[in-house]
C-alpha cells in the first residue's frame, strides 16, 4: 500500500469515527491534524512531541471532544471512541505507555503509531 492509499484509507476511517461518535451523542472538532515537519521539530525541541509523528504523514488527527455542551481533556473520556478506532484497524493515543493521549487517533505506519 502507497503512502497516499494508507492516507486515503485513513481518511474514511475517519469520517466513520465521526458518524459513530454523532450516534453515540458526541460533538468532536478538529484539533491538530497535518503537523509540518518543521513544527513537529519544534515541539519536540519542547519536549512536547516527536519529530516522527504521524501526524507529518497526514495519519493521525487529534480531536476536541463535548458531551453536553462540556469540553472533555481526560483520556478516559475518549475510551470508547478508542475502542471503536481500534475496532477499524487504528491505533488509540490513549494506549500510548509513557504519555497517554486521548484525543489522538492515527493509522500505524512503519512501526510508528
Ligand atoms: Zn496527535
Amino acid at each position: 500500500m502507497t503512502l497516499s492509499e494508507k492516507q486515503w484509507r485513513f481518511t474514511l476511517m475517519i469520517a466513520l469515527l465521526i458518524q459513530y461518535a454523532q450516534a453515540k451523542g458526541f460533538r468532536l472538532t478538529f484539533g491538530e491534524a497535518y503537523r509540518p515537519p518543521e513544527q513537529a521539530a519544534a515541539n519536540a525541541k519542547k519536549g512536547s512531541g516527536i519529530t516522527n509523528s504521524l501526524h507529518t504523514q497526514r495519519l493521525a488527527v487529534d480531536f476536541n471532544l463535548f458531551v453536553n455542551g462540556e469540553y472533555k481533556t481526560r483520556t478516559e473520556d475518549y475510551q470508547a471512541l478508542g475502542e471503536y478506532w481500534e475496532s477499524l484497524g487504528g491505533s488509540w493515543g490513549g494506549r500510548f505507555k509513557s504519555n497517554p493521549d486521548g484525543n489522538h487517533f492515527s493509522l500505524e505506519h512503519n512501526g510508528v503509531r
